[in-house]
């Protein structure tokens, strides 16, 4: 498991330099259709493999369930994107890249992720929880890799300077397994609850 967890980490690096390379230093990268299809293909992945290597941490969860949420924080982390068309209001790519709406507010998320748990904390429901880790990875992936150009929104303070490229590349790759450790620290009476998994 720990040798699959290191794989998963150098993939995760490999994924978000070489994704940046493609997206902002290739020969296409002066097309900013490229530039968009493209980014959100490698938030995407990292979302995707961040995923991956959260289960693959031993949390004894069916694999039917761990399927199913990497699959929605696959989804989760690419469709964040969706907010600079609610912004811009147009489908111009110049445009598009230079608003962005809610979904880049980490203020925001941190208010939706603090929900979730409220909710999973009275129902005691796990697939909740999931969906809380989920959320939680799609959007600090996203939002860290976005802040080594625009830094983080945290409203209302403002948004911050610029993250150092290379920390936020650490950071991603970390943000997995410190998301493991919580999780297992914030999960409640999981044991009567995880046989009954039926939809994520
Ligand atoms: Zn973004």
């Amino acid at each position: 498991m720990k040798f699959l967890n290191i794989i998963l980490s150098i993939l995760l690096l490999i994924l978000t330099i070489c994704g940046d390379y493609i997206v902002f230093k290739s020969k296409y990268s002066d097309s900013q259709l490229f530039r968009g299809f493209a980014d959100s293909l490698v938030h995407a992945s990292i979302g995707c493999v961040s995923a991956i290597t959260f289960f693959s941490n031993g949390l004894n969860i069916p694999l039917s369930s761990c399927i199913c949420n990497v699959s929605i924080c696959t989804v989760l982390s690419s469709f964040i994107d969706v907010d600079h068309f609610i912004v811009a209001r147009t489908f111009n790519f110049k445009e598009f890249v230079s608003k962005r709406g809610i979904f880049h507010c980490t203020s925001f998320c941190l208010l939706i992720t603090g929900i979730l748990y409220i909710i999973y904390y009275n129902t005691r429901n796990p697939n909740i929880l999931l969906l809380k880790f989920m959320f939680l990875i799609a959007y600090s992936s996203h939002h860290i890799r976005d802040s080594n150009r625009r830094g983080l929104w945290l409203y209302p303070y403002g948004h911050t300077p610029a993250i150092d490229y290379y920390l936020s590349v650490i950071i991603i790759c970390i943000l997995p397994h410190i998301y493991v450790y919580l999780y297992s620290h914030l999960k409640l009476n999981m044991k009567t609850y995880v046989n009954n998994y039926t939809v994520v």
